[in-house]
């Protein structure tokens, strides 16, 4: 049964929709979400057969992460399972990849290349069939690409474009209303937002294109556990409260290291490239805010390893988005990376202790 407590068609507001967004897609009249972990269901008329097609959790999820982002949300168990599933989707000829981009995106998109899935091109190239893959803000720079400029080119030309969106969140940016065709969010990150559940998310305008995602996924057995579900959906109700804070944190942090002489990649700063397009890009709730990630430079990768092995507020690891602040020296995983860069991801301990562990370890 059923218990339907909000509308489907209401207009949420981003907190709502974070707390509310799944109420009619609700099996039990439990307030928390159940965690059901059977992967078979007793054969019924119209009812759940088994859980690698669909199960409560995961629709639950895909509910509220489909009214934050405006579309249909198909969920995967982790952020690159959502991006090899779109471009098998799409079955793109070619693929035009920005400067700037997460390194598995690119470790995938080239690996597929080589065995002939398709080809590699430019964004000056791109013509019917081909997809424009964007990132923005971008792994590790933060660069920003104009989502409604971009897109309306790729249309021009034929070509299909896939934003991946995972620093900016449903909260910060309205990627799908700015005309993009596929929107991607690793959910392992932000939304999510522990540091304890991988998954990632596809967004389509398009409910045809869900189903025919949602068939495939299916077939191919890629459908997010329970737990990974349930931890996801928990972390996705504060959302939009952790977004705003961790953005908030993150300026100061980037306003203190500019201070300090250092290059800083944050499109909050004025210094950035991206920063007046970011100013309007970025601003879904009325307020511009730059996310909860930047990086910096220091001189040489011998002094980004040193001043890792002194922060101790900051967690020396890979990853972003969660609860607690990490910070990592980027050639460890991306060859591409300055090798002094270090990538900061804000967590929610005070600005303060932030910038003090900063300070001492810049400092000795
Ligand atoms: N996209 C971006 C921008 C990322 O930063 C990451 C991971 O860091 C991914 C996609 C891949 O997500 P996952 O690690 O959940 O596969």
């Amino acid at each position: 049964m059923t218990h339907t407590r909000y509308s489907v068609a209401m207009e949420y507001d981003l907190f709502t929709a974070a707390l509310h967004g799944d109420d009619h897609v609700a099996e039990l009249p439990d307030v928390a979400p159940a965690l059901r972990p059977s992967t078979t269901f007793e054969y019924e008329e119209g009812g759940r057969t088994y859980q690698r097609m669909s199960h409560e959790t995961t629709e639950r999820l895909e509910a509220v992460l489909g009214v934050l982002e405006g579309g249909e949300a198909v969920a995967y168990p982790s952020g690159m399972a959502a991006v090899a599933a779109v471009l098998r989707h799409v079955r793109p000829r070619r693929v035009a990849l920005p400067e700037d981009v997460y390194h598995g995106v690119h470790a995938f998109v080239y690996a597929e290349a080589a065995r002939g899935s398709w080809a590699v091109t430019s964004t000056e190239q791109l013509e019917a069939g081909d997809v424009w893959w964007i990132e923005t803000p971008s792994n590790p720079k933060c660069l920003i690409t104009d989502l409604a400029a971009s897109a309306a080119e790729a249309a021009s030309r034929g070509a299909i474009t896939v934003a991946d969106a995972t620093f900016a969140t449903p909260i910060l940016q309205d990627t799908l209303g700015l005309g993009v065709d596929y929107v991607v969010h690793a959910t392992t990150k932000f939304i999510a937002g522990h540091s304890d559940a991988m998954g990632g998310v596809v967004v389509t305008a398009a409910a045809d294109v869900a189903a025919e995602l949602r068939e495939t996924r299916t077939t191919d057995g890629a459908i997010p556990g329970v737990l990974e579900s349930w931890l996801t959906l928990r972390g996705v109700r504060t959302l939009p409260l952790r977004v705003e804070r961790q953005s908030a944190s993150a300026m100061q942090v980037a306003s203190f290291l500019h201070s300090g002489g250092f290059q800083v990649w944050y499109p909050g700063l004025k210094t950035h490239p991206g920063h007046e397009l970011a100013g309007r890009q970025m601003a879904k709730a009325g307020v511009q805010r730059y996310g909860g990630v930047l990086s910096f430079e220091v001189d040489s990768a011998d002094t980004a390893a040193n001043v890792l092995s002194r922060l101790g507020v900051f967690t020396n690891a890979t990853s972003l988005g969660g609860v607690e602040s990490l910070a990592e020296h980027r050639l460890r995983v991306d060859p591409a990376a300055p090798p002094g860069l270090i990538r900061l991801s804000v967590g929610l301990e005070s600005p303060d202790a932030l910038i003090e562990d900063l300070r001492q370890a810049l400092t000795q």
